[in-house]
């Protein structure tokens, strides 16, 4: 753990507009720490990542901290469709007043829409989870992933193309982790928001874990492409921030030969 962590449960203005949460799952040897990402400016805010089944309320704490007003949310941006990023969606969409879009890649469209299994979550862990959760929280997961009334993506995530959201953030298409992942580049502050590329330890950039990396050659393909972006900071989803040397870092992991 880096020394400069104050507390479990905080979060960092990475740049104008772009707040890293620092949000602690479960608990005892179980615990986890992820980092979605909130953009934000006058008109709202926008979510990267939702977390688990539970999330959104401890989620919405950290960008009040913020300062971010809890409405109107946007946009959620999902980079890729495991259990962890996404499962905090039903809690939003119970409870904003007003509709948003959701966003993801076409390659794990399906399976956030409850169309396909999850790729790493099949039926029997997802039974399990199912059976774990109160009511409360399980009434609307199964609503939302298992019998969708309407998809829950509205908007499909193309390679390239840049989202009005920050002042332009880039979509980058890169797929291992699952097959849809992307990670997002916010251009005004040369930050990368990865997803699950790559993830960071103490400060340090790694590859993408291979326990949960299906296809690892594609998924180090993927962080070979992100060399074309003149990156200044990373934001892991498991690990949180890397500054300093990106690049060069980014270089080094990708040369695997
Ligand atoms: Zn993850």
């Amino acid at each position: 753990m880096p020394p400069d962590r104050r507390q479990a449960s905080d979060r960092m203005r990475i740049a104008e507009g772009l707040e890293m949460l620092e949000l602690t799952l479960g608990h005892g040897e179980q615990t986890m720490m992820i980092h979605p990402v909130a953009l934000y400016d006058a008109e709202g805010w926008v979510l990267i990542d939702t977390g688990m089944p539970g999330s959104e309320g401890a989620i919405r704490a950290l960008a009040g901290q913020a300062g971010i007003p809890a409405h109107p949310l946007r946009a959620v941006i999902l980079t890729h469709q495991d259990i962890d990023h996404i499962g905090g969606l039903p809690g939003f969409l119970d409870s904003e007043p007003a509709p948003f879009d959701v966003y993801a890649h076409e390659d794990d469209r399906s399976a956030i829409d409850g169309r396909a299994p999850m790729i790493k979550f099949g039926p029997e862990r997802r039974s399990a989870l199912l059976a774990s959760l109160p009511d409360a929280l399980r009434i609307p997961f199964e609503r939302v992933f298992v019998h969708p009334s309407r998809p829950n993506v509205t908007r499909v995530l193309q390679d390239g193309e840049t989202l009005p959201f920050g002042g332009g953030l880039t979509v980058i298409h890169t797929p291992g982790h699952t097959p849809g992942h992307v990670s997002l580049y916010h251009q005004a502050s040369k930050t990368l928001i990865a997803g699950d590329a790559m993830v960071a330890e103490s400060g340090e950039l790694y590859g993408p874990r291979p326990a949960m990396t299906p296809q690892l050659e594609q998924a180090y393909a993927s962080v070979n492409k992100l060399k074309a972006y003149d990156i200044e900071q990373v934001v892991c989803y498991h690990g949180g921030l890397v500054r300093g040397d990106v690049n060069a870092r980014i270089a080094k992991l990708s040369d695997r030969s």
